[in-house]
């Protein structure tokens, strides 16, 4: 049976391409009214041409300011998709200020942030809310050349576990879905050297990647009805690699 979110509102930050993309796509379809939150104005152009539904915000998610006004004045939501994230894959000994502060900025703070306006509409309106975070398999275990991103991941966490504790008295859930690889843009820019995606493979006891729609599915399970007793939980994506 289809999920129904007939008459929902709902936002999706990194709606542009990849994940958040699918997620606005399926969320519209689904019956919600969604406001799709990216950064280049190209991909929400074509987002709005493929689903004429959707509203959108094109935005960086580390400028506070913009971003206060334009989510301030677009809500209130039922429902908030925290999706935007970037992967900057550094040695360790070689990461540079710039990636670090980018990082926590989108992959953290723009999370706080765009949280803290959500819920604070959530709340004045008395409304049941959802909220999903897309961390990573790579909050919960070390990879190579992923300090910044595993660290921002495991912080993210850690938050969507305190908001769940501090943000449940007014009916509003917090939960992580934690995917493996994904073959998007940010997939295949990190994974596409055949020996590396190989060894992860090996690690993933289903023995392959995630697809976009794997992720979509759960995200769209957190957000409805069918897991309201569910919340500061982490649904892993990741055919097993954390078991293995
Ligand atoms: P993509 O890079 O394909 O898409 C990310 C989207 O987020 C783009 O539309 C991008 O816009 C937008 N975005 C990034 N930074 C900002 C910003 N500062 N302000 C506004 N929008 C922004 O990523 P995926 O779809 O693969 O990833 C989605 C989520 O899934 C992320 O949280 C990622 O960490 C997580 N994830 C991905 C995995 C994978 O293997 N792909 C595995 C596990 C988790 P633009 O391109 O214009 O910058």
């Amino acid at each position: 049976p289809h999920l129904s979110f007939r008459g929902r509102r709902a936002l999706v930050t990194g709606a542009g391409k990849g994940i958040g993309r699918a997620v606005a796509v399926a969320l519209s379809r689904a019956g919600a009214r969604v406001t799709a939150l990216s950064r280049t104005a190209a991909d929400l152009e074509s987002l709005t041409r493929e689903c004429p539904g959707i509203e959108s915000l094109c935005l960086d998610l580390a400028d506070w300011e913009a971003v206060e006004a334009a989510v301030g004045a677009a809500g209130p939501f039922e429902l908030l998709v925290n999706n935007a994230a970037v992967a900057e894959l550094q040695p360790f000994l070689e990461v540079t200020r710039s990636a670090l502060q980018r990082s926590l900025d989108v992959n953290f703070g723009a999370v706080l942030h765009v949280s803290q306006i959500v819920a604070r509409q959530m709340i004045a309106q008395g409304v049941q809310g959802a909220i999903v975070n897309v961390s990573s398999q790579a909050s919960k275990r070390a990879l190579r050349d992923h300090a910044v991103y595993c660290s921002t991941k495991s912080a993210l966490d850690m938050l969507s576990k305190v908001m769940a504790m501090e943000l449940g008295p007014h009916k509003i859930r917090v939960n992580t879905v934690n995917p493996t690889v994904v073959m998007t843009d940010m997939g295949r820019i990190n994974w596409s050297d055949p020996q590396k995606s190989a060894a992860m493979i090996n690690r993933i006891p289903l023995g392959k990647f995630a697809e976009v729609d794997d992720v979509v599915n759960s995200i769209l399970f957190l957000l409805s009805d069918k897991s309201a007793m569910t919340t500061g939980s982490s649904l892993m994506i990741d055919g097993g690699f954390l078991v293995s």
